[in-house]
């Protein structure tokens, strides 16, 4: 990801020919919370808006290279550049330039030479809808009841993570877990407790290194994506997280020991630098951790796919 869209100035990326242009919109749009950046070519512009990821652009639609509107069909076309809001900058704007522009995803137009009132409050609504978006956009990848990452964001991650350590030589591990006899526990102190068992674990599996990545799975089935760490080390992570449950007091269930049990993998236990493989090879330790009896910790180990129990 490229840092956190609230905590840092909103980029703005303005293509355009005229570097004239660039100068007038750096001095009048001086005072607001932007970042600015220039293209001065529609070829130049299309790279800048994908390397950059601005929350918006300004698009001359008259540029000699290529036509402005070819340059919105790429940027729309692309789905990394597709929900950036572009404003239409141009001379003068017939209807059907207009109906052609929004028809084609266009967010807004301000006609040139722009009053800066104006431009700044259409620029300031296109970086609001921006945020907006990302915004659902993270929260679609939020498991509800949790607040952790969901199965949507943890397929995609870990696919990313495998590539990226793969790449570059770099270590990768997984816990993947479930909670013991939770089957029970529903059953016997109701399903409004089971939830609150569940939010009390996502919190400890958050209690990870900076930079782990907590998912929920499923049900009550999470799983632990680290970066940079190997199957040891994720199995001590595992081993804290074990014992944080275990001890944990349930006010509303005095004498209850709420237990999980883990499966641990790393990029180097498994056969070939793949998600899949690394998921089943987390799935294959967790369910011998709980064909041997629950409430431990699993370390599936190289090549043989044989197991051994850490804790
Ligand atoms: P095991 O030790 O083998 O994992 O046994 P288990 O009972 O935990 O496993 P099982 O898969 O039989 O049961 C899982 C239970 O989790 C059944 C389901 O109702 C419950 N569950 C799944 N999602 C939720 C949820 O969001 N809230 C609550 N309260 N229960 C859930
Ligand atoms: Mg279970
Ligand atoms: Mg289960």
């Amino acid at each position: 990801m490229n840092g956190h869209p609230e905590q840092r100035r909103p980029r703005l990326l303005a293509i355009d020919d005229s570097t004239m242009i660039h100068r007038l919109l750096k001095a009048r749009l001086k005072s607001e919370r932007l970042e600015i950046h220039c293209a001065t070519s529609a070829s130049q512009g299309v790279e800048t808006a994908r390397a950059l990821l601005p929350e918006v652009i300004l698009l001359d639609v008259d540029m000699p290279d290529m036509d402005g509107f070819s340059v919105l069909a790429e940027l729309k076309a692309d789905p990394h550049t597709h929900d950036i809001p572009v404003i239409i900058f141009s001379g003068s704007y017939d209807t059907k330039t207009k109906i052609r522009g929004l028809e084609m995803g266009a967010f807004d137009f301000v006609t040139k030479p722009f009053d800066v009132g104006e431009l700044k409050a259409r620029v300031r609504s296109a970086v609001r809808i921006r945020l907006l978006i990302s915004m659902l956009a993270q929260r679609a990848q939020l498991d509800g009841l949790t607040g952790l990452w969901n199965r949507a964001h943890f397929d995609q991650r870990l696919r990313e993570e495998v590539t990226i350590s793969h790449r570059h030589g770099t270590k990768l591990a997984l816990i993947l877990c479930d909670l013991d006899r939770f089957k029970t526990i529903n059953d016997t102190y109701g399903h409004p407790f089971g939830d609150q068992v569940l939010e009390e674990f996502a919190k400890i599996l958050n209690h990870g290194r900076a930079g782990d990545v907590a998912c929920r799975y499923g049900g009550e089935e999470f799983a632990v994506i680290l970066p940079r760490a190997d199957s040891r080390e994720a199995a001590s992570v595992a081993e804290r997280f074990r014992q944080m449950l275990r001890e944990h007091a349930w006010i509303e269930a005095n004498d209850l020991v709420v237990t999980a049990s883990f499966g641990v993998t790393d990029l180097e236990t498994i056969s070939e630098p793949t998600a899949k493989a690394m998921l089943e090879s987390a799935d294959q330790a967790l369910y011998a951790a709980k064909t041997s009896g629950r409430d431990r910790v699993i370390e599936a180990t190289q090549h043989t796919h044989s197991l051994k129990r850490t804790a």
